[in-house]
């Protein structure tokens, strides 16, 4: 069953919402050659904590840390740990939070020092691909809408959008539905409706789209090593356009 909310219910989830932004401009600040992923993990935990809310990501299905944070070829899901940052790596965070019944969740790639102009151009195309996602978030189109501007957007770049993972509804439960694939058939899928609150969450490989997970059972990872890219909003879905609600 999809969630609708109300106003009052969106101007709630909202503040879950700027929390999660402000947590991943803080990681963003953070991401230099040197630094490690499990201090960057500290401090995010550390800000949302002292906002009284809650990370969503932590012990969530048994996950260890407060933000996923996925280096180079790692796609998603990454434990923050001693790995230590190096000057041209893309460094994708991904975190949530939990306030006052609402979670917020979202994403995004950074370089760390001079990167590769492959590397820029893969999270030009990643980020971009998700506002193009967004703009198809309206109500009366359907969400095969939001899948296919995202996989046209990327596909023509040379890049390809990974197939086992998707965006997911968000509300009161972390992952609700519907399921938001970042691929697609225009037309299809679960009609939107103003009240709807969606995760987008384009994953964008280099290379092939095919993934493997790591032994660690959550770091998820490029079959072919090629880089990849990540960039979320959580948004929702209005009489008057998509809002996004992940806005610092
Ligand atoms: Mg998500």
């Amino acid at each position: 069953m999809i969630s609708i909310k109300n106003s009052r219910e969106l101007t709630a989830m909202r503040e879950a919402c700027i929390i999660s932004a402000r947590a991943l401009q803080l990681a963003g600040k953070m991401v230099e050659p040197g630094v490690t992923t499990r201090e960057i993990d500290r401090e995010i935990r550390k800000y949302i904590e002292s906002t009284g809310a809650t990370p969503s990501f932590l012990n969530y299905g048994g996950f260890p840390a407060s933000a996923c944070i996925s280096v180079n070829n790692e796609v998603i899901h990454g434990i923050p740990g001693k790995r230590v940052i190096k000057a041209g790596d893309i460094v994708s965070v991904d975190v949530g939070a939990f306030f006052e019944g609402y979670h917020g969740d979202n994403a995004a790639t950074f370089g760390a020092g001079d990167i590769s102009p492959e590397a820029q151009a893969l999270m030009d195309a990643t980020r971009e691909s998700l506002y193009e996602g967004i703009k198809m978030a309206v109500p009366g189109n359907r969400i095969g809408d939001i899948g296919a501007a995202i996989q046209r957007y990327v596909e023509v770049r040379g890049y390809s959008v990974v197939r086992q993972f998707v965006g997911h509804g968000v509300g009161t439960n972390l992952h609700e539905d519907p399921s938001v694939p970042n691929f697609g058939t225009p037309g299809r899928g679960p009609r939107l409706l103003p009240g709807m609150t969606l995760a987008i969450e384009p994953m964008i490989n280099a290379g092939g789209y095919e993934v493997s997970i790591l032994k660690d059972e959550w770091t998820t990872v490029t079959k072919d090593g090629s880089l990849s890219a990540h960039f979320e909003h959580t948004v929702a879905i209005t009489q008057d356009g998509p809002v996004i609600l992940t806005r610092p």
